[in-house]
Protein backbone atom coordinates (compact mmCIF):
# COMPACT_ATOMS: atom_id res chain seq x y z
CA UNK A 1 0.00 0.00 0.00
CA UNK A 2 2.83 2.41 0.91
CA UNK A 3 4.31 1.92 -2.34
CA UNK A 4 1.07 2.82 -3.94
CA UNK A 5 0.53 5.90 -2.38
CA UNK A 6 4.38 6.67 -3.43
CA UNK A 7 3.37 5.41 -6.97
CA UNK A 8 0.19 8.31 -6.80
CA UNK A 9 2.48 11.00 -5.49
CA UNK A 10 5.18 10.45 -8.24
CA UNK A 11 2.47 10.76 -10.90
CA UNK A 12 0.64 13.88 -9.63
CA UNK A 13 4.08 15.19 -9.02
CA UNK A 14 5.39 14.42 -13.00
CA UNK A 15 1.68 16.18 -13.91
CA UNK A 16 2.28 19.13 -11.93
CA UNK A 17 5.65 19.69 -13.15
CA UNK A 18 4.53 18.92 -16.85
CA UNK A 19 1.88 21.44 -15.95
CA UNK A 20 4.52 24.33 -14.27
CA UNK A 21 6.73 23.66 -17.45
CA UNK A 22 3.88 24.38 -19.75
CA UNK A 23 3.24 27.68 -17.97
CA UNK A 24 7.13 28.51 -17.83
CA UNK A 25 6.63 27.57 -21.73
CA UNK A 26 3.34 29.96 -22.61
CA UNK A 27 4.91 32.79 -20.52
CA UNK A 28 8.02 32.79 -22.05
CA UNK A 29 6.61 32.88 -25.14
CA UNK A 30 4.60 35.23 -24.75
CA UNK A 31 7.67 37.62 -23.34
CA UNK A 32 9.17 37.25 -26.40
CA UNK A 33 5.96 37.85 -28.76
CA UNK A 34 5.89 40.75 -27.08
CA UNK A 35 9.71 41.79 -28.04
CA UNK A 36 8.67 40.85 -30.96
CA UNK A 37 5.95 42.30 -32.36
CA UNK A 38 3.66 39.52 -32.59
CA UNK A 39 0.93 41.09 -30.33
CA UNK A 40 -1.39 42.84 -32.39
CA UNK A 41 -4.84 45.10 -31.59
CA UNK A 42 -7.80 44.37 -33.18
CA UNK A 43 -10.50 47.26 -32.77
CA UNK A 44 -14.49 47.29 -32.88
CA UNK A 45 -16.30 50.38 -33.25
CA UNK A 46 -18.97 51.50 -30.14
CA UNK A 47 -21.75 53.20 -31.59
CA UNK A 48 -23.64 56.69 -30.01
CA UNK A 49 -27.11 54.98 -30.06
CA UNK A 50 -28.76 58.23 -30.24
CA UNK A 51 -26.53 59.56 -33.33
CA UNK A 52 -25.41 56.67 -35.07
CA UNK A 53 -22.30 57.14 -35.40
CA UNK A 54 -19.10 55.51 -34.21
CA UNK A 55 -17.89 57.66 -31.46
CA UNK A 56 -14.87 55.21 -30.31
CA UNK A 57 -13.34 51.69 -30.62
CA UNK A 58 -12.26 48.84 -28.71
CA UNK A 59 -8.94 47.46 -28.32
CA UNK A 60 -8.55 43.84 -28.29
CA UNK A 61 -4.90 42.15 -28.33
CA UNK A 62 -4.69 39.41 -30.16
CA UNK A 63 -1.59 37.15 -30.87
CA UNK A 64 0.12 36.56 -33.84
CA UNK A 65 1.61 33.60 -33.28
CA UNK A 66 3.97 31.72 -36.06
CA UNK A 67 2.23 28.34 -36.24
CA UNK A 68 -0.56 28.60 -34.45
CA UNK A 69 -2.69 31.63 -36.30
CA UNK A 70 -4.42 34.41 -34.55
CA UNK A 71 -4.95 33.20 -31.33
CA UNK A 72 -7.43 34.46 -29.28
CA UNK A 73 -6.91 36.84 -25.86
CA UNK A 74 -8.74 34.06 -23.77
CA UNK A 75 -6.23 31.54 -24.84
CA UNK A 76 -2.98 33.39 -23.73
CA UNK A 77 -4.53 36.57 -21.03
CA UNK A 78 -4.74 34.37 -18.19
CA UNK A 79 -1.27 32.75 -18.32
CA UNK A 80 -0.49 36.48 -18.87
CA UNK A 81 -1.95 37.16 -15.43
CA UNK A 82 -0.29 34.79 -13.46
CA UNK A 83 2.65 37.38 -13.41
CA UNK A 84 3.68 40.95 -14.07
CA UNK A 85 3.80 40.85 -18.02
CA UNK A 86 0.41 41.31 -17.95
CA UNK A 87 1.47 44.68 -16.82
CA UNK A 88 4.04 44.89 -19.78
CA UNK A 89 1.38 43.70 -22.23
CA UNK A 90 -0.97 46.45 -20.88
CA UNK A 91 1.80 48.78 -21.23
CA UNK A 92 2.07 47.79 -24.71
CA UNK A 93 -1.45 48.09 -25.36
CA UNK A 94 -1.77 51.70 -24.26
CA UNK A 95 1.05 53.06 -26.51
CA UNK A 96 0.03 50.68 -29.66
CA UNK A 97 -3.91 52.29 -29.24
CA UNK A 98 -2.86 55.61 -28.43
CA UNK A 99 -0.45 55.63 -31.37
CA UNK A 100 -3.28 54.04 -33.74
CA UNK A 101 -5.42 56.94 -32.84
CA UNK A 102 -2.61 59.43 -33.85
CA UNK A 103 -2.12 57.65 -37.46
CA UNK A 104 -5.61 57.80 -37.93
CA UNK A 105 -5.89 61.72 -37.28
CA UNK A 106 -2.74 62.36 -39.58
CA UNK A 107 -4.14 59.73 -42.09
CA UNK A 108 -7.20 62.21 -41.88
CA UNK A 109 -5.15 65.32 -42.18
CA UNK A 110 -3.08 64.33 -44.60
CA UNK A 111 -6.49 62.87 -46.89
CA UNK A 112 -8.23 66.26 -45.82
CA UNK A 113 -8.48 67.33 -50.00
CA UNK A 114 -11.27 64.07 -50.40
CA UNK A 115 -12.82 64.75 -46.95
CA UNK A 116 -15.93 62.47 -46.42
CA UNK A 117 -13.49 59.48 -47.14
CA UNK A 118 -13.03 56.77 -44.69
CA UNK A 119 -10.63 58.30 -43.19
CA UNK A 120 -11.92 61.50 -42.10
CA UNK A 121 -14.38 59.42 -39.99
CA UNK A 122 -11.64 57.59 -37.93
CA UNK A 123 -9.90 61.15 -37.30
CA UNK A 124 -10.64 61.97 -33.53
CA UNK A 125 -12.34 58.74 -32.65
CA UNK A 126 -11.98 57.82 -29.00
CA UNK A 127 -10.14 54.48 -27.84
CA UNK A 128 -10.99 51.48 -24.77
CA UNK A 129 -7.96 49.80 -23.59
CA UNK A 130 -8.55 46.53 -21.09
CA UNK A 131 -6.58 46.69 -18.37
CA UNK A 132 -5.88 43.73 -15.88
CA UNK A 133 -6.82 43.69 -12.25
CA UNK A 134 -3.08 42.84 -11.56
CA UNK A 135 -1.88 45.89 -13.59
CA UNK A 136 -4.26 48.28 -11.56
CA UNK A 137 -3.26 46.95 -8.50
CA UNK A 138 0.38 47.43 -9.54
CA UNK A 139 2.10 50.59 -9.30
CA UNK A 140 3.00 51.12 -12.45
CA UNK A 141 -0.46 51.56 -14.38
CA UNK A 142 -0.21 54.92 -13.42
CA UNK A 143 2.95 55.89 -14.48
CA UNK A 144 2.14 54.06 -18.06
CA UNK A 145 -0.74 56.22 -18.76
CA UNK A 146 0.84 59.03 -17.80
CA UNK A 147 3.49 58.10 -20.18
CA UNK A 148 1.43 56.51 -22.94
CA UNK A 149 -0.50 59.94 -23.28
CA UNK A 150 2.76 61.85 -23.02
CA UNK A 151 4.70 60.06 -25.82
CA UNK A 152 1.41 60.46 -28.07
CA UNK A 153 -0.15 63.88 -27.75
CA UNK A 154 -3.50 62.33 -27.45
CA UNK A 155 -5.91 64.53 -25.42
CA UNK A 156 -6.59 61.89 -22.11
CA UNK A 157 -10.59 62.43 -22.71
CA UNK A 158 -10.40 60.24 -25.88
CA UNK A 159 -8.35 57.34 -23.55
CA UNK A 160 -10.89 55.04 -21.37
CA UNK A 161 -9.60 51.93 -19.08
CA UNK A 162 -11.94 48.87 -19.14
CA UNK A 163 -11.54 47.39 -15.67
CA UNK A 164 -14.04 44.17 -15.15
CA UNK A 165 -16.80 44.65 -12.48
CA UNK A 166 -14.79 41.61 -10.36
CA UNK A 167 -11.66 44.34 -9.79
CA UNK A 168 -13.45 45.82 -7.68
CA UNK A 169 -13.54 43.65 -5.11
CA UNK A 170 -10.65 41.79 -5.93
CA UNK A 171 -8.03 44.53 -5.79
CA UNK A 172 -8.30 46.41 -2.46
CA UNK A 173 -6.70 49.28 -3.45
CA UNK A 174 -8.92 49.68 -6.51
CA UNK A 175 -10.82 52.93 -6.01
CA UNK A 176 -8.03 54.90 -5.13
CA UNK A 177 -5.87 53.86 -8.20
CA UNK A 178 -9.35 54.92 -10.40
CA UNK A 179 -9.58 58.40 -8.63
CA UNK A 180 -5.69 58.83 -9.69
CA UNK A 181 -5.91 57.66 -12.77
CA UNK A 182 -9.48 60.04 -13.52
CA UNK A 183 -7.13 62.62 -12.29
CA UNK A 184 -5.08 62.25 -15.35
CA UNK A 185 -8.57 62.78 -17.21
CA UNK A 186 -9.35 59.83 -18.61
CA UNK A 187 -12.38 57.71 -18.06
CA UNK A 188 -12.97 54.89 -16.72
CA UNK A 189 -16.02 52.08 -18.10
CA UNK A 190 -16.53 49.33 -15.73
CA UNK A 191 -16.33 46.26 -18.17
CA UNK A 192 -18.99 43.21 -18.30
CA UNK A 193 -21.18 44.81 -15.56
CA UNK A 194 -23.81 42.70 -13.78
CA UNK A 195 -21.18 39.09 -13.63
CA UNK A 196 -19.73 40.69 -10.33
CA UNK A 197 -21.12 41.66 -7.18
CA UNK A 198 -21.63 45.35 -7.47
CA UNK A 199 -24.82 46.85 -6.79
CA UNK A 200 -26.62 49.43 -7.96
CA UNK A 201 -26.74 51.12 -4.79
CA UNK A 202 -22.80 51.51 -5.29
CA UNK A 203 -23.01 52.61 -7.92
CA UNK A 204 -22.92 56.91 -6.90
CA UNK A 205 -20.14 56.03 -5.26
CA UNK A 206 -17.98 54.21 -7.35
CA UNK A 207 -14.79 56.59 -9.38
CA UNK A 208 -16.28 55.62 -13.18
CA UNK A 209 -17.82 57.06 -16.00
CA UNK A 210 -19.21 54.74 -17.80
CA UNK A 211 -20.66 51.51 -17.49
CA UNK A 212 -20.87 48.32 -20.01
CA UNK A 213 -23.22 45.79 -19.61
CA UNK A 214 -22.13 42.59 -20.43
CA UNK A 215 -23.06 40.36 -23.30
CA UNK A 216 -25.09 37.53 -21.38
CA UNK A 217 -27.90 40.53 -20.66
CA UNK A 218 -28.00 42.02 -23.89
CA UNK A 219 -28.07 38.40 -25.84
CA UNK A 220 -30.22 36.09 -23.60
CA UNK A 221 -33.97 37.95 -24.00
CA UNK A 222 -35.65 35.69 -20.94
CA UNK A 223 -35.42 35.54 -17.06
CA UNK A 224 -35.87 39.06 -16.24
CA UNK A 225 -33.23 40.42 -18.43
CA UNK A 226 -34.78 42.97 -20.43
CA UNK A 227 -35.79 44.65 -17.31
CA UNK A 228 -32.54 44.38 -15.28
CA UNK A 229 -31.18 46.11 -18.69
CA UNK A 230 -33.72 48.98 -18.32
CA UNK A 231 -33.27 49.15 -14.23
CA UNK A 232 -29.20 49.36 -14.99
CA UNK A 233 -30.02 51.94 -18.00
CA UNK A 234 -31.77 54.23 -15.54
CA UNK A 235 -29.95 53.70 -12.01
CA UNK A 236 -26.87 54.53 -14.21
CA UNK A 237 -28.21 57.83 -16.05
CA UNK A 238 -29.33 58.82 -12.37
CA UNK A 239 -25.66 58.70 -11.44
CA UNK A 240 -24.48 60.45 -14.79
CA UNK A 241 -22.63 57.75 -15.91
CA UNK A 242 -22.56 56.66 -19.79
CA UNK A 243 -23.98 53.18 -20.64
CA UNK A 244 -22.74 50.65 -23.38
CA UNK A 245 -23.94 47.57 -24.39
CA UNK A 246 -22.30 44.49 -25.10
CA UNK A 247 -22.51 41.85 -28.06
CA UNK A 248 -25.83 43.33 -29.89
CA UNK A 249 -26.04 40.34 -32.91
CA UNK A 250 -29.27 41.05 -33.54
CA UNK A 251 -31.96 43.89 -34.56
CA UNK A 252 -34.44 43.34 -32.22
CA UNK A 253 -31.84 43.55 -29.40
CA UNK A 254 -30.62 47.05 -30.71
CA UNK A 255 -34.35 48.10 -30.69
CA UNK A 256 -34.93 47.03 -27.23
CA UNK A 257 -31.98 49.06 -26.08
CA UNK A 258 -32.68 52.43 -28.26
CA UNK A 259 -36.18 52.12 -26.60
CA UNK A 260 -34.69 51.79 -23.01
CA UNK A 261 -31.95 55.15 -23.75
CA UNK A 262 -28.84 53.22 -23.58
CA UNK A 263 -26.43 55.28 -24.55
CA UNK A 264 -23.71 53.28 -26.76
CA UNK A 265 -23.56 50.16 -28.38
CA UNK A 266 -21.13 47.28 -29.91
CA UNK A 267 -21.26 43.95 -31.75
CA UNK A 268 -21.12 41.69 -34.76
CA UNK A 269 -24.72 43.58 -35.54
CA UNK A 270 -22.74 46.74 -36.31
CA UNK A 271 -18.98 45.62 -36.83
CA UNK A 272 -16.43 42.46 -35.52
CA UNK A 273 -13.19 43.27 -34.03
CA UNK A 274 -11.00 43.67 -36.88
CA UNK A 275 -7.34 44.66 -38.06
CA UNK A 276 -6.53 48.56 -38.35
CA UNK A 277 -5.75 48.35 -41.97
CA UNK A 278 -9.23 46.94 -43.06
CA UNK A 279 -11.46 49.00 -40.27
CA UNK A 280 -14.48 50.13 -41.68
CA UNK A 281 -16.85 52.66 -39.78
CA UNK A 282 -20.32 51.59 -39.67
CA UNK A 283 -23.46 53.45 -39.19
CA UNK A 284 -26.36 53.36 -38.04
CA UNK A 285 -30.12 55.14 -37.97
CA UNK A 286 -30.24 57.83 -35.24
CA UNK A 287 -32.95 57.33 -32.33
CA UNK A 288 -34.86 59.80 -33.20
CA UNK A 289 -35.67 58.42 -36.80
P1 LIG B 1 -14.18 41.92 -23.26
O1 LIG B 1 -13.35 43.07 -22.81
O2 LIG B 1 -15.50 41.72 -22.61
O3 LIG B 1 -14.30 42.10 -24.83
C1 LIG B 1 -15.47 41.84 -25.57
C2 LIG B 1 -15.36 40.49 -26.24
O4 LIG B 1 -16.62 40.20 -26.86
C3 LIG B 1 -14.32 40.45 -27.37
O5 LIG B 1 -13.76 39.14 -27.39
C4 LIG B 1 -15.19 40.69 -28.61
O6 LIG B 1 -14.64 40.17 -29.79
C5 LIG B 1 -16.44 39.95 -28.22
N1 LIG B 1 -17.62 40.46 -28.92
C6 LIG B 1 -17.88 41.72 -29.32
N2 LIG B 1 -19.09 41.81 -29.90
C7 LIG B 1 -19.63 40.57 -29.86
C8 LIG B 1 -20.88 40.00 -30.31
O7 LIG B 1 -21.75 40.67 -30.86
N3 LIG B 1 -21.06 38.68 -30.07
C9 LIG B 1 -20.13 37.90 -29.48
N4 LIG B 1 -20.39 36.61 -29.29
N5 LIG B 1 -18.94 38.40 -29.03
C10 LIG B 1 -18.70 39.71 -29.23
P2 LIG B 1 -12.19 38.91 -27.51
O8 LIG B 1 -11.59 39.92 -28.43
O9 LIG B 1 -11.97 37.47 -27.79
O10 LIG B 1 -11.67 39.26 -26.05
C11 LIG B 1 -12.00 38.45 -24.96
C12 LIG B 1 -11.56 39.06 -23.65
O11 LIG B 1 -10.13 39.11 -23.56
C13 LIG B 1 -12.01 40.50 -23.48
O12 LIG B 1 -13.36 40.54 -23.09
C14 LIG B 1 -11.06 40.96 -22.41
O13 LIG B 1 -11.50 40.56 -21.13
C15 LIG B 1 -9.79 40.20 -22.75
N6 LIG B 1 -8.89 41.11 -23.48
C16 LIG B 1 -8.88 41.42 -24.80
N7 LIG B 1 -7.88 42.28 -25.09
C17 LIG B 1 -7.25 42.55 -23.92
C18 LIG B 1 -6.14 43.38 -23.54
O14 LIG B 1 -5.52 44.10 -24.35
N8 LIG B 1 -5.77 43.35 -22.22
C19 LIG B 1 -6.44 42.61 -21.30
N9 LIG B 1 -6.02 42.66 -20.01
N10 LIG B 1 -7.48 41.84 -21.61
C20 LIG B 1 -7.89 41.79 -22.91
CA1 LIG C 1 -13.66 45.17 -22.58
CA1 LIG D 1 -16.92 43.10 -21.67
CA1 LIG E 1 -15.29 39.79 -20.77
Amino acid sequence: AKAAGRGVVEVFDDELRHELSVQAQTEEALRQALLGNELVLHYQPVLDLLTGRTASVEALVRWNRPGHGLVPPDAFIPAAERSDLICDLGRWALAAALTQLTQWDAAATAGAAGAGGPEGELAGLGVAVNISGRHLASRYLLDDVAAALATSGIDPVRLTLEITETVLVDVPSALDQLRALRELGVKIAIDDFGTGYTSIGQLPNLPVDILKIDRSFVSSPGAGHADLVRLVISAAHSFDLGVVAEGIEENDQLHRLVADSCDSGQGFLFARPTAPAELTIPRTCPATE
